[in-house]
């Protein structure tokens, strides 16, 4: 007798969660992590080396194979099926799972690092003892949280960057993007910083750029530079010129793509292991007022913070020459100023009101705050010592926000928690691709069947379909570029462009497919209206 059909839905049962293939390359993987459980539980390895390798070969081979089975047995195209019904992507009982146990190894990674066996007095034990090795091996030094925190976020990088390729492998951007992010992480942020310890020179990621690496003006890490003699200087000078050159040129050409989608780690893990998780951004309205409150306060966190720091530094060591702390500070407000004055000068109309109130009232806070400390003869010039604030913003921003947050809840905020709401990176260049770039997404509005696939899946909450039913720009300041939005468009409607800065910002082109002949009447009626 045949079964009853329970199910009343047209599009039939949810799918399988995973093949079999799947629980087995699912089961070789964990059983690599597993080995890394029990190094954790001090378990003493007859030969590191070799578990070490067993650990990382396991988990690498569970995602290929994994991998494999996922997507080569099918058609090139975007395989999301069943992500609103699987429990790890729908925010279910795997979700929580995966989400409090990244939180807990966060929490033990920055504040409790005793417990994966770091041994200031001694030989490391735990976790980081078994990647002692592989420390030894490229920088010449023992193992500490960071290494084993740096190997572990590499290797996600790499293989889940492999899953990644796979799955977009019918698009050629999201292939070279997922190659550029693998490159800079193993190249740049990995391999490039541990060699240079081998040679004792300062620690150095030229990929992680101020403000995204809030430490760059920490007085210890200028120490650092300035004593190590003509590659220090290198470094300063290279950090100084990636921030006030090569930044400002390369967002005004491509948009903040080129670091947040093909250069940056977070941005890397996002894109790569996160990518599973895109679906979970909040597209509310509230979720855009928040985050544009929050990520802008942050950037001016960093940049008060900043100052201080430098300040207290130029204090701390008065043998600047002309560089004094005074000329230093006075300089800053200058410079704020002038940011302030040009953008309110040429940009203002671009700008919603709240933005502007909000420019305004953190221009006008800064200000009189550095004018009454200054004048009050208070060295503390944002009313606290500059090691403090930055101790504060260390444990805020840097640890708490980017790690705990940005990467432990993935699973239930989605995978760009970070670069959205907290990222004083991702805050200046969004302002500067808003306001001064060429980038934008252009909308075939005539061709879009409003699906919804591109708001679904664009990883920092912005409504595509909303442009895209209108044919309009997107020129928004969180669009990271990834380009997700035009790869899961069936229709073809979505195009990332750098282009022209004239009419970049078409907000007019309201519901009318692009055609032609009726913009020029829309125009003309808006002239006639004028008149
Ligand atoms: S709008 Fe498109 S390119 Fe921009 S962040 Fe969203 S999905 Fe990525
Ligand atoms: S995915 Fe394409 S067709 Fe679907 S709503 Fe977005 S732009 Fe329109």
């Amino acid at each position: 007798m045949n079964k009853p059909e329970n199910n009343m839905s047209l599009t039939g049962d949810a799918p399988a969660a995973i093949s079999t293939t799947q629980k087995i390359a699912t089961a070789i993987g964990l059983v690599g992590l597993f080995i890394m459980v029990l190094s954790i539980a001090n378990v003493e390895f007859p030969n590191k080396t070799l578990f070490l390798i067993l650990s990382l070969g396991m988990i690498t081979a569970g995602t290929v194979i994994f991998a494999n089975d996922a997507y080569l047995g099918k058609h090139a195209g975007i395989k999301n099926d069943g992500v609103w019904f699987k429990s790890n992507t729908s925010r279910g009982f795997w979700a929580w799972i995966v989400g409090i146990s990244l939180t807990l190894f966060y929490v033990i990674l920055y504040w409790y690092p005793e417990y994966l066996g770091l041994r200031e007095d001694g030989e490391n034990t735990g976790i980081i003892a078994l990647f002692d090795p592989l420390s030894r091996l490229i920088s010449g030094h023992g193992a500490s949280q960071w290494f084993v925190y740096g190997t572990l976020y590499t290797l996600a990088i790499l293989i889940f960057g492999y899953k990644f390729i796979l799955k977009y492998r019918h698009n050629k951007y999201e292939i070279y993007r997922t190659y550029s992010v693998m490159f800079f992480q193993l190249g740049f942020a990995f391999l490039i910083p541990e060699i240079l310890m081998r040679f004792n020179q300062p620690y150095f990621n030229p990929a992680n750029i101020w403000p995204l690496n809030y430490d760059f003006f920490a007085g210890y890490k200028m120490s650092e530079f300035f004593t190590a003699g003509n590659i220090g200087m290198m470094m300063f000078i290279f950090g100084i010129i990636s921030i006030f050159v090569i930044t400002p040129i390369l967002t005004y050409k491509y948009g903040k793509r080129w670091y947040c989608s093909w250069v940056c780690g977070c941005g890397g893990l996002a894109e790569t292991a996160g990518d599973p998780y895109r679906h979970l951004s909040d597209k509310s309205k509230f979720a855009w007022n928040v985050e544009r409150w929050v990520i802008h306060s942050v950037l001016v966190f960093v940049v008060v913070m900043t100052i201080a720091v430098i300040y207290s530094y130029l204090m701390e060591n008065p043998g600047g020459g002309w560089f004094t702390k005074d000329i230093f500070l006075w300089s800053s407000a200058g410079f704020l100023t002038l940011i302030f004055a040009l953008i309110m000068i040429f940009k203002r109309e671009q700008l919603a009101k709240d933005a502007k109130m909000g420019a305004i009232g953190y221009f006008a806070i800064i200000m009189s705050i550095i004018a009454i400390n200054y004048f009050s003869g208070n060295y503390r010039i944002f009313f606290f010592d500059g090691h403090q604030l930055r101790a504060w913003y260390g444990f805020l921003i840097g640890a708490a926000f980017s790690g705990v947050i940005g990467v432990g809840f993935y699973p239930i905020f989605g995978n760009r928690v970070w670069c959205r709401f907290g990222c004083p990176m991702a805050a200046v260049l969004g302002m500067q691709q808003r306001l001064f770039s060429k980038f934008r997404i252009t909308t075939n509005g005539g061709q879009c069947i409003s699906c919804g696939n591109c708001s679904t899946y664009c990883e920092m909450g912005i409504d595509v379909r909303a442009y895209a039913q209108k044919g309009e720009n997107i020129v928004r300041s969180s669009c990271v570029g990834c380009g997700i939005c035009a790869a899961v468009c069936p229709r073809g409607v979505l195009k990332l462009e750098n282009g022209s800065r004239e009419d970049r910002i078409n907000s007019e082109e309201v519901l009318l497919g692009n055609d032609v002949d009726l913009m020029t009447l829309v125009h003309q009626k808006s002239e006639r209206t004028k008149d």
